[in-house]
């Protein structure tokens, strides 16, 4: 069955995704050749996006964070357009999204699950008064809040546990979908790519550019790009 088949067999779809679902909106991804782990820093962006990092080199981490991780020009492209059609139509039930960039949300989405949180939320760690994302963009060294204290992006850095409504929510979904559509996820960062073997429906299918661990497990493979393969899609 090809794709299309495969969503006019479906009754709930249910769309697991990561950063490759955004680098047709222009924002690099982590792993591919032009991604960010493949780029020279001071430190290596893995360790730049952890907790102790944060904690310790705020300053360091702003300078990162402002200048790779906050895209706020970045538009949703064909895949989280299709999606929120799908969602309209009542074919898709929700999209998980490892991005923290928003922009299933732009696109219109309504239910969407980030297990990684988001750039546009944004907290004082003393008081918890809220900063928008611009709040932070706009900002120079260390953002602070009017009480002096640090913000902190909704972000869940390396060392830092998964929201649990977020995760059980998103369990709750995989386990009971007809259709997975796994993409544009290189499938290593735990515990989110591990969720995808809850999932005990009827088609599993995934849209990725390089290979990845999941591949032999699926019913449906494409070495694709997400956006230009969900543009095709008709929704009936
Ligand atoms: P990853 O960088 O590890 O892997 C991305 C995968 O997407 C690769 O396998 C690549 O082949 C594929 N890919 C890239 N562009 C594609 C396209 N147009 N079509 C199809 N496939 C494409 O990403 P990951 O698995 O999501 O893990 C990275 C972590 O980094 C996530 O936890 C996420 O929170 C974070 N991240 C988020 C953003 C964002 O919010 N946009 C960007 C970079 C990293
Ligand atoms: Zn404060």
């Amino acid at each position: 069955m090809d794709l299309q088949e495969i969503l006019d067999d479906s009754h709930k779809v249910v769309f697991f995704g990561g950063a490759g679902v955004s680098t047709e909106s222009g924002i690099p991804d982590f792993r591919s050749v032009d991604g960010l782990y493949n780029q020279k820093y001071d430190y290596p962006p893995e360790e730049i996006l952890s907790h102790t990092f944060f904690m310790r080199h705020t300053k360091a981490f702003y300078d990162f964070y402002r200048d790779k991780m906050l895209c706020l020009t970045a538009k949703p492209n064909k895949a989280h357009l299709k999606l929120a059609e799908m969602e309209k139509a009542g074919l898709l039930s929700s999209v998980i999204t490892q991005n923290i960039d928003g922009l299933h949300t732009a696109a219109g989405s309504k239910k969407v699950l980030e297990l990684h949180g988001s750039v546009h939320r944004n907290y004082c760690m003393d008081c918890g008064k809220f900063y928008t994302a611009e709040d932070i963009l706009n900002s120079t060294g260390v953002p602070k809040c009017s009480c002096g204290g640090t913000i902190k992006p909704n972000v869940v850095l390396y060392e830092e546990g998964l929201d649990d409504a977020t995760v059980t929510e998103a369990v709750r979904e995989i386990s009971s979908c007809d259709t997975l559509i796994i993409a544009g996820t290189s499938l290593t960062v735990y515990p989110a790519a591990g969720m995808v073997r809850y999932f005990k429906g009827k088609h599993l299918v995934l849209i990725n550019r390089d290979e990845t661990s999941m591949d032999s497990a699926c019913d449906l493979v494409i070495h694709g790009k997400v956006g230009e393969t969900l543009d095709k899609i008709v929704i009936r």
